[in-house]
């Protein structure tokens, strides 16, 4: 996720909102016409969601009064609802890769990200564990935690991720900002490991005065969270497109960031590519992909890599700008994303999508997780 970009992540809530308005004034949305009543799914398990908790009006003040929740019902089946004639759950394909899924809204809580996993047919999801852009921590009761593994667990979801929040600057030589973001860092590794989640993802900081003493900072701070909070949750450090003093933008920095973690704390953490932002960056996964890959492995290491962000890139090659689009439309292309879902080197990798939602939070994930499915077996 785009942690520099503050208006994309402004845009993913209003956007919910945006879309919840549009459900209140369109009288008929569209229904999804079952096309191939034959094609049978091959039924994930489904974990009987109790009450599909997304219509709650839940604390978002906006989403509350903008629409009766009951009329998005309309425009998204239930959890577990989706009808297996319809012919577009993205389990309908048969793919025996690594758990393959997306972002997922935590919205009203996160008990509600496994039935929206299942809504758009992910095996794996990274979600926020609070408000991202809020520096507010939430805390999470027992009760809850105990009910998301429980959710879980009888989903066909097999890898979870939280995404740090984007105020987050571990890297900042504001002593003050840099504590207060320490703290909060470490709040979410809390969370994380109290909800069993198997990652979390951050982003490096931004070093704003200079760059070797941002690096060292910012490895100190991590080293003091993973040394306050001990959990089985690793903490993945993702590859940034460059904007600005942003950290960890070419392989080799990441590796330098990495090499100051001390031995004890290493299996504890690796490294989430985002092929969006490599590409910002300057890694050229269209027209070099095999070189691209060969210098990561050189210079960080195949078995650092937990988890790959697929997005198509909006932002040229080299732009150091860091805006997603859907599969197959941006500067990437096809081909690269191709590559991804048959190379034996990822067949281990989760692999998460971030790409954008659209109008109902559903569809686009729905239509990105099938073609990269069939992607995986030549279509
Ligand atoms: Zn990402
Ligand atoms: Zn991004």
């Amino acid at each position: 996720m785009p942690r520099k970009n503050a208006t994309r992540v402004k845009k993913s809530a209003p956007k919910k909102a945006k879309s919840k308005s549009a459900a209140t004034k369109k009288p008929a949305p569209k229904k999804r016409a079952p096309k191939k009543p034959a094609l049978k799914k091959p039924t994930p398990k489904k974990p009987a969601p109790k009450k599909p908790a997304r219509r709650k009006p839940a604390s978002k003040p906006a989403a509350a009064t903008v629409r009766p929740p009951s009329t998005r019902a309309v425009a998204v089946p239930k959890p577990g609802t989706v009808p297996p004639s319809a012919g577009v759950s993205p389990y309908s394909i048969p793919y025996h890769g690594a758990p393959l899924g997306a972002h997922v809204s935590t919205a009203g809580g996160v008990i509600n990200a496994p039935p929206r996993a299942i809504d758009i047919g992910a095996t794996a999801i990274q979600l926020f564990t609070k408000q991202a852009s809020q520096w507010r921590e939430r805390m999470l009761d027992a009760a809850d935690a105990r009910a998301f593994r429980a959710a879980l667990a009888q989903s066909p979801v097999a890898f979870t991720n939280a995404h740090d929040s984007y105020l987050i600057n571990l890297a900042s030589p504001d002593a003050a900002l840099r504590a207060k973001s320490t703290a909060s860092f470490a709040f979410e590794m809390r969370r994380s490991n109290a909800l069993g989640l198997d990652a979390v993802v951050s982003h490096p900081g931004n070093f704003m005065d200079d760059r070797a003493s941002g690096i060292a900072r910012n490895a100190d701070a991590i080293i003091e969270a993973l040394e306050r909070v001990t959990g089985p949750t690793r903490l993945l450090m993702e590859l940034t497109a460059g904007q600005g003093t942003v950290i960890g933008s070419t392989f080799e920095e990441m590796a330098e960031l990495l090499q100051r973690i001390p031995a004890a704390l290493q299996p504890r953490v690796g490294v989430c590519l985002d092929t969006a932002h490599v590409f910002a960056a300057g890694y050229d996964l269209a027209h070099d992909f095999d070189g691209v890959i060969a210098r990561f492995a050189d210079v960080l290491g195949l078995h650092r890599l937990g988890l790959l962000h697929l997005n198509d890139s909006k932002a040229p090659l080299g732009s150091k700008k860091d805006r997603h689009e859907l599969i197959g439309l941006g500067h990437i292309g096809e081909a690269a994303f191709r590559r991804i879902m048959t190379d034996l080197r990822f067949a281990d990798i989760p692999k998460v999508l971030e790409t954008p939602k659209g109008e109902d939070m559903v569809t686009n994930d729905r239509r990105m997780l099938r073609l990269l499915r069939g992607f995986a077996i030549g279509r």
